[in-house]
């Protein structure tokens, strides 16, 4: 792979995006801690604590790009012509949260295939928007790109900005992707830099950890905040389960009755927009390219 930083990034004002993770709360990681075939045994809850984010979202009049499990379209169809009848936009997380650098290629491959065809099946809508498992696409992984462009992926937010001393030197802003002529924009997950500290905010534990007054501040003082959100993280009743380690019950519940609440929040002081929406706001001239 060849990579190569061209240009700067050039911070654009006011990109805020509401991005969604649709999953259930038993799901961790790679599901490596509950396999999937265990899933159907748990409590589903997506279906409620997605409807909390659909009323949060439709009283603020605020629109969110959904990144839809492909194990989750297919249990939960209904939920999901929902989400997009409501005029929220759908991307694709994968089937079963398996990290595309431990898939391989061809596995990759099928599950994109059959994702992508659920989800249009459902929404009666193409799908181009992807997001990995984890924020978890790298250079390792970089194989990745031509594939998500031969099925029509246009905008992925699959990298996480990584810290400045690290040998993954991803940008904190959009940059784009290039081969054999077409483009594919990643939005990734932005950090806050200081000299000590690479932080997260924008999202799930990071977001119900942080006071509300820091997460304002540190959005207020960013030009670009990719937001992420888990329906579980608004479950203020996340079942215990002796299959995930304590750590992962502790963390699935810590901080979730204030997410609404910083949540709604922001939507008060900030326009979000969907991925798409902000894709059309951004220029490739303006943004790093990373040639494959
Ligand atoms: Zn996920």
């Amino acid at each position: 792979m060849q990579r190569s930083i061209t240009k700067a990034a050039e911070k654009k004002p006011g990109i805020n995006i509401l991005s969604i993770d649709l999953e259930d709360w038993f799901l961790s990681y790679d599901s490596s801690q509950i396999s999937y075939d265990k899933w159907p045994l748990l409590e589903s809850r997506v279906e409620q604590n997605t409807r909390t984010i659909l009323d949060l979202l439709a009283r603020h009049n605020q629109k969110a790009t959904f990144f839809i499990l492909g194990w989750i379209a297919e249990h939960h169809q209904e939920l999901i012509k929902e989400i997009s009848d409501a005029g929220h936009e759908i991307g694709y997380h994968s089937y079963h949260h398996a990290i595309p650098v431990n898939q391989g290629k061809e596995a990759f491959e099928d599950d994109l295939v059959k994702g992508l065809s659920l989800l249009e099946k459902i929404t009666g809508k193409p799908v181009r928007l992807y997001r990995a498992p984890m924020f978890s696409l790298c250079n390792a992984s970089a194989w990745t790109i031509p594939i998500l462009l031969k099925h029509g992926i246009t905008i992925s937010s699959s990298y996480k900005s990584h810290h400045p001393f690290n040998n993954h030197r991803i940008p904190s802003s959009p940059f784009y992707f290039e081969h054999e002529g077409r483009q594919l924009m990643e939005l990734p997950l932005n950090r806050m830099r200081f000299p000590l500290l690479n932080l997260v905010y924008t999202g799930s534990g990071y977001f119900r950890m942080l006071p509300l007054w820091l997460i304002k501040f540190l959005f207020d003082r960013n030009t670009y905040n990719m937001t992420y959100f888990h329906p579980r993280d608004f479950d203020e009743n996340v079942p215990f389960t002796s299959l995930l380690p304590a750590y992962r019950n502790w963390m699935n519940s810590f901080g979730n009755s204030t997410t609404s609440i910083k949540l709604e929040e922001l939507l008060k002081l900030f326009p979000f927009l969907t991925l798409s929406e902000a894709a059309s706001q951004l220029k490739y001239s303006d943004m790093p390219l990373v040639k494959i």
